[in-house]
């Protein structure tokens, strides 16, 4: 990060690219995982999570036309990480209920670092009084709070005890 960061406005804008720096990075991981799974429950939460990221990613370009700044130009370190954490997972030598299980682990990291980076996005966004933003925004921090909660849904309903279970096959 070589820009200068002066305003609250340029952190906001820094933050912004910084996301959809991540979404980004995550329409192109995601189909791997969602070809992994083998949970029927968690293929199909993945699977919609892509076509919502896809669409939070659309969302971000929306705000930055709206702002008038450039949403290229930052890369997402965090999300680069958390996403070869994935899929180091993936390659594991794991049994497919486990890996399920070490999947949405990953998944969750990834939905936490997003709802913190659009919890903080949101707050600037208001700050700033780009009110029509911070719904966007917001719009958008819910669906992550939804797929978090998804996860946690299926791991504790069928996928953890599937994992427990696999070793004594
Ligand atoms: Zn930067
Ligand atoms: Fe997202
Ligand atoms: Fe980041
Ligand atoms: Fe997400």
């Amino acid at each position: 990060m070589s820009e200068k960061l002066k305003s609250l406005k340029d952190l906001f804008e820094h933050e912004l690219k910084d996301l959809y720096s991540a979404e980004t990075q995550l329409t192109a991981a995601l189909p791997l995982m969602v070809e992994k799974a083998n949970d029927s429950k968690l293929k199909k939460a993945l699977e919609d999570h892509l076509r919502v990221t896809e669409k939070q990613k659309e969302r971000l370009e929306e705000i930055c036309e709206m702002l008038e700044v450039d949403p290229k130009g930052e890369k997402c370190k965090a999300m680069e990480g958390l996403i070869k954490e994935a899929k180091d997972m993936l390659s594991s030598d794991a049994t497919p209920e486990v890996l399920d299980a070490g999947m949405i682990a990953s998944a969750q990291r990834v939905e936490h670092y997003e709802i913190a980076g659009y919890g903080t996005l949101v707050t600037f966004a208001k700050r700033l009084g780009h009110d029509e933003v911070a719904d966007m925004l917001e719009e958008t921090l819910k669906e992550e709070k939804d797929a978090d909660a998804k996860l946690t849904k299926i791991a504790e309903g069928s996928v953890n005890k599937k994992a427990e279970k696999s070793s004594s096959k």
